[in-house]
């Protein structure tokens, strides 16, 4: 039986439901808050027409043998371009080494400086710069994760297939939504849409659970960055890889060229470069610690007295979540969801 469906944000995580629901033959509104579609993939050109700007920052979609059915996913609905990622990094005492850490720069960092560790060389400063007083926490969860490569490659991404959108991120988003009715400049919560839970079957939210509920056990706190760009004029790439992460800079974290993040190769002389930073303007990561971790159960408990909503995507569980789990998220859900009702499945 044909079913309406309202999701709530038109980021990756609703975007990817608004299709499978779509196809499998049911009614799709998306209300986006935004004046644009895409959340934090959102990308396009510049006022004056010249430049091609991701404004929440660089990415890269990347898929492991555990997420192939969300590749398969994307593949069948966009079009991707196969793309290879490298990230220079530079470390605090003028070393540098391609990130993450292969064999051949932990030989080389160990024999230029015997008595340091590469942790602290790599990792803990950009930890404090971006944490502050939450570094202590983010430090001894992320240690244990991070080891050097047992081998010699210089991908930031090994063994997993990554592409580029072949028309940009906002567009990839479009492909997915197609057929889909989208309300934009549209915020909605609890309240807001009570007057018209009769009129739907399912609501999925993918947008911040803390803001939905109207903050009803206070906020969660996420870190944030934000960004500035500058334009260069060059014939050639600025940047020796397309992202370098700045360990020593005391405001900035890593720079990106834009340019050489595109799916076709960019040869605007025009080239864009993004500065990240750590700034409490965005909603962007977790920070799970006690206090966070039980006031987010506390959402999760209160959402149950509404069975017709259910939450999907980063902001929404308060998980951090590449674009990869995000969708193969968005799967799983519209499974539970079809499965329990009886609807048609997805393949
Ligand atoms: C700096 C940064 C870099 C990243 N780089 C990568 C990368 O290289 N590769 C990768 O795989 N992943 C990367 N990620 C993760 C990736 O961005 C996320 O996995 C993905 O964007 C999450 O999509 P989402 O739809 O869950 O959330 P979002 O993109 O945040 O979408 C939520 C949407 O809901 C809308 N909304 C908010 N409130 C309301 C409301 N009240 N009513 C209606 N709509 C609302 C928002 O405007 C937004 O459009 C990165 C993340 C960050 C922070």
């Amino acid at each position: 039986m044909k079913k309406r469906v309202l999701i709530l944000g038109c980021g990756i995580s609703g975007a990817s439901l608004a299709r499978l629901f779509k196809d499998a033959g049911h009614y799709v509104e998306i209300r986006e808050k935004g004046k644009e579609v895409g959340g934090m993939l959102r990308d396009g050109w510049d006022k004056e027409g010249k430049c091609y700007v991701s404004w929440d920052g660089p990415h890269i979609i990347n898929f492991s043998k555990e997420t192939k059915k969300a590749e398969n996913f994307l593949l069948k609905n966009t079009t991707l371009v196969p793309f290879k990622h490298k990230v220079l990094c530079l470390g605090n005492n003028s070393s540098f080494t391609y990130w993450p850490i292969n064999l051949t720069y932990k030989s080389l960092f160990e024999f230029m400086f015997p008595k340091k560790s590469i942790f602290d060389e790599f990792v803990a400063s950009y930890s404090k710069k971006m944490w502050k007083k939450h570094a202590k926490d983010q430090i001894e969860r992320i240690k244990d994760r991070f080891k050097p490569k047992d081998n010699y490659n210089q991908d930031f991404f090994q063994g997993r297939n990554q592409y580029q959108p072949v028309r940009g991120y906002s567009n990839m988003v479009r492909d997915l939504i197609r057929g889909c009715h989208l309300v934009l400049n549209k915020s909605e919560s609890l309240k807001s849409l009570k007057k018209e839970f009769d009129k739907w079957d399912y609501i999925i939210v993918t947008s911040h659970i803390d803001t939905f509920f109207g903050y009803k056990f206070g906020k969660l706190q996420f870190k944030g960055l934000d960004f500035e760009f500058k334009k260069i004029r060059s014939d050639e790439n600025v940047l020796p890889t397309c992202v370098v992460n700045l360990n020593q800079h005391p405001k900035y974290i890593r720079v990106s060229e834009i340019n050489q993040l595109q799916a076709k190769e960019n040869k605007s002389k025009t080239r864009v470069l993004c500065f990240d930073y750590p700034s409490d303007k965005n909603r962007f990561y977790p920070v799970e610690n006690e206090n966070n971790l039980m006031k987010i159960q506390k959402y999760k408990d209160y959402s149950l007295n509404f069975p017709k909503i259910t939450f999907c995507g980063r902001t929404a569980n308060y998980k951090y979540k590449d674009i990869d789990d995000s969708i193969m998220d968005s799967i799983a859900l519209f499974q539970n969801l079809t499965r329990k009702h009886k609807l048609k499945e997805f393949k």
